[in-house]
């Protein structure tokens, strides 16, 4: 068999999860390096459609392994369905998102096959004469360390989600598909997934979040954070915020974003009170809609934003409150709606010349 690099294809409701196709895209630039293919892997139930995305992002081999068994996730399923056709691939390297799914059965594959396992990994890369280069995130994202590993014969990378983004697809490219069905022993699933439940903007990983309502020192304090709390529950957004606010105690400090804290890729980020430190801005290079509300009109934030409102936030956002409670209540309002609630809640609002927020309604 062809020597291969090999991504974990995950799925979310019959869909790929976009960390899945960052995974391809790292994988792509890596397999470049040591001239060797890049195999994605499928498992479920009729995933085999999904081959043609994975193509336009860089695969050239897909492998789906189907058996209704798997249509729902099981880390006993997953084992036993994977295992073999990994055993074959014997890849240099082993691609997956660093996602709960992940964690529940690639540790114990790595273990019983005594191979390193890395977690948190920001970017993979190669060195010397084809070794496998980890840079991965330590210390809760304070600091960042660099594995470099001259004697596996294969290690097993987990990325962060978000913080490589998806490029565009290339539709021109194609990939071979391979359909397996393996003999799965029910008997020995000891986990099922009974039904997955919907997340909670409130405790989602902000990594995760669709949308971010978002503090920063112009909050003023715990209140003005509270009124952001409110806002974030009415949009269904999750809260976030800057390290100041973090430091401060103002917010939890797994909720500030930023180069040292989480990287976002949200379809709306609001940001009140904050300036937009680069180290801020490298946390939401990715997020969809932005919308700043800052009384500095000189705050770097508002030249990257879609929608610029220049005014004070505490005057504001009752205002926006209001506005968005009305809305809510006559159901849930989509990006356009809300960035006009906050064009409409401030005389001084300002959208970017491209604005972007039509992509992302
Ligand atoms: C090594 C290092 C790593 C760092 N990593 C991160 C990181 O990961 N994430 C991060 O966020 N920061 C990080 N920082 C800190 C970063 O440099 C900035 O200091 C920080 O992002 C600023 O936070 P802020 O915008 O809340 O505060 P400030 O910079 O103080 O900005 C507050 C803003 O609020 C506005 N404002 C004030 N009052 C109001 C009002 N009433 N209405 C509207 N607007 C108002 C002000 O005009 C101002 O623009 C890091 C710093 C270092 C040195």
């Amino acid at each position: 068999m062809e020597k291969s690099l090999a991504v974990i294809a995950e799925t979310f409701e019959g869909a790929l999860a976009p960390a899945a196709l960052e995974c391809v895209e790292e994988g792509r630039e890596v397999a470049d390096r040591l001239g060797v293919r890049v195999c994605a892997l499928l498992c479920g139930d009729r995933t085999a459609a999904l081959a043609t995305t994975l193509a336009a992002h860089g695969a050239d081999a897909v492998m789906a392994v189907e058996h209704p068994a798997l249509a729902q996730f099981s880390a006993d399923g997953w084992l036993q369905a994977l295992a073999p056709t990994l055993r074959e691939l014997h890849p240099a390297l082993l691609l997956a998102p660093d996602s709960g799914q992940s964690r529940a059965w690639l540790p114990r594959l790595a273990a019983r096959w005594r191979l390193p396992l890395v977690g948190c990994c920001l970017r993979v890369g190669i060195v010397g004469d084809g070794y496998p280069e980890i840079v991965r995130a330590t210390h809760g994202g304070a600091c960042q360390e660099r594995l470099v590993w001259p004697y596996a014969t294969s290690v097993f990378a987990l990325l962060t989600p978000g913080v490589r983004g998806v490029n565009p697809p290339q539709r021109n490219r194609s990939a071979e598909v391979t359909v397996l069905r393996p003999q799965v022993d029910l008997d020995a699933f000891r986990d099922r997934t009974a039904r997955v439940l919907a997340s909670d903007p409130r405790t989602v990983d902000l990594s995760e979040a669709e949308r971010i309502v978002s503090g920063g020192f112009g909050a003023g304090g715990p209140e003005g954070m509270t009124l952001l709390k409110r806002l974030a529950d009415v949009v269904g957004a999750a809260l976030g915020g800057t390290r100041v606010a973090a430091d401060r105690g103002w917010l939890a400090n797994d909720r500030f974003i930023g180069s040292t804290g989480k990287i976002v890729a949200p379809k709306l980020y609001m940001a009140f009170g904050v300036s937009g430190a680069g180290q801020h801005l490298a946390g939401i290079t990715d997020s969809g809609c932005i919308v700043a509300v800052n009384n500095d009109r000189t705050a770097p934030i508002l030249k990257r934003a879609d929608l610029a409102v220049v005014g004070d936030l505490h005057q504001i956002l009752p205002i926006l409150l209001d506005k968005l409670e009305a809305l809510a209540a006559a159901g849930d309002a989509n990006t356009a709606e809300i960035a006009l609630a906050a064009t409409s809640a401030a005389p001084d609002a300002v959208a970017a010349p491209v604005p972007r927020f039509k992509e992302a309604s």
